[in-house]
């Protein structure tokens, strides 16, 4: 299916009562603010001399992908290569793999992906998988880009020391097929700090052990031209030591329950607002004080604080889960809510919700004006 091209997409668009038309369960996207968003983060970065490298975990989406790009992104980054495949598939290009691919069988489908992708590169951490890709990319005729990836903190992967970096840069070195493009470093446990300021100082700690990976490189002969890393928590103070040349930004085009939460500017002011929603009808109220809908714990990841009506219920009212096909709605002061009330409700946790769905409907002004496919939807592999 081509994104926004399709039947069904030409059939909804202009819809006068488009929303009411729109089954449920979905995922709703609303451009106005998904465009400002965007726009925002583009503007700031433009403003503050640094690149963007928005990650597509997030949304998988071909089509946010390509106005990310046109809102001048250096490239998108996949955490995994199923996810950039899937994108390739659209065209998008430059693509940065931000996790080490080192199976057999994945290896085989990297060098696969690097002869119909102009612009792929991937992180790496481990001599074996810097030789096996060295070897791979050499048997078919092609150079690989590279980047060291750094454990600034959060252990999920990347070289602890500035030694073993340098070490691993000498290695990728020696291998004729690799090209090493730069260094990577994701302080992932810090991006969801609540607190601006204590934020700030661990993020300039994991940027400061960056730096000083970059210069470690410089002074053996190695090149360092990028230097990327960060997301949304820390977007606004990750340009100031001047060692990231671009953010890794996510969430920030739909923001979710959990970012809510954080304060993205120093005086707590929100920069960018809640443009992801599912939304859900109401099916059953034959209770005072709760009312059953049609999206349950299969339409929410639930990693985070619980979902927040947006619209269609009063104010105090709760969203929780009924089951795994269900939602329950408690309403305050034993209220009811009619069969057939629509609901907007903010995802707990952005990226895995929008896995769940096979496309995002594009809403502006309560009409229908796009659906877009999630291409990259389950593509875990
Ligand atoms: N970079 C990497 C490597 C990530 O894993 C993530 C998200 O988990 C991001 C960037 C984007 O972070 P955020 O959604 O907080 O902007
Ligand atoms: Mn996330």
């Amino acid at each position: 299916m081509r994104p926004e091209s399709d039947a069904w997409n030409r059939a909804l668009t202009g819809e006068p009562d488009g929303l009411s038309r729109i089954d449920t369960p979905s995922l709703v996207l609303d451009l106005d603010a998904f465009e400002a968003n965007v726009a925002t983060m583009a503007r700031l970065a433009r403003e503050r001399g640094i690149g963007l490298r928005p990650h597509a975990k997030t949304h998988k989406c071909a089509s946010i992908a390509r106005r990310q790009l046109q809102a001048g992104a250096v490239g998108l980054c996949c955490a995994k290569l199923g996810e950039a495949e899937a994108l390739a598939a659209e065209g998008i290009e430059p693509l940065l793999i931000t996790a080490p691919v080192s199976a057999e069988s994945k290896i085989a489908r990297l060098i696969a992906l690097n002869a119909r992708v102009r612009g792929l590169a991937v992180v790496v951490e481990e001599p074996e998988n810097v030789k096996a890709l060295g070897e791979a990319a050499a048997a078919a005729g092609q150079t690989l880009d590279v980047l060291i990836v750094n454990d600034v903190g959060s252990h999920r992967f990347g070289v602890p020391t500035v030694e073993a970096a340098v070490e691993l840069g000498r290695l990728i070195a020696e291998q004729p097929a690799l090209r090493l493009g730069g260094i990577q470093g994701y302080a992932g446990r810090i991006q969801h700090i609540t607190g601006y300021e204590e934020r700030r100082l661990l993020s300039r700690s994991a940027a400061a052990h960056l730096g000083a990976v970059r210069d470690a490189l410089r002074e053996a002969g190695l090149p360092c031209p990028v230097v990327t890393g960060a997301g949304t928590g820390t977007h606004d103070f990750d340009h100031e030591g001047g060692v990231f040349t671009d953010l890794q930004v996510g969430s920030y085009i739909f923001m979710d329950a959990d970012y809510d939460a954080v304060a993205l500017t120093p005086d707590g002011s929100r920069r960018f607002s809640n443009a992801l929603f599912v939304l859900t009808r109401v099916t059953s109220c034959q209770h005072d004080g709760f009312a059953t809908t049609d999206a349950g714990s299969k339409c929410f990841a639930l990693d985070g604080p619980p979902p927040r009506i947006a619209r269609g219920a009063p104010q105090a009212s709760r969203y929780g889960m009924f089951g795994d096909q269900f939602g329950k709605v408690e309403l305050p002061d034993g209220g009811r809510l009619p069969v057939g009330t629509l609901l907007t409700v903010v995802p707990s946790h952005c990226d895995p919700t929008v896995n769940l769905y096979d496309a995002i409907v594009c809403v502006r002004g309560g009409k229908v004006e796009a659906i877009w496919p999630i291409e990259g939807r389950g593509r875990t592999d």
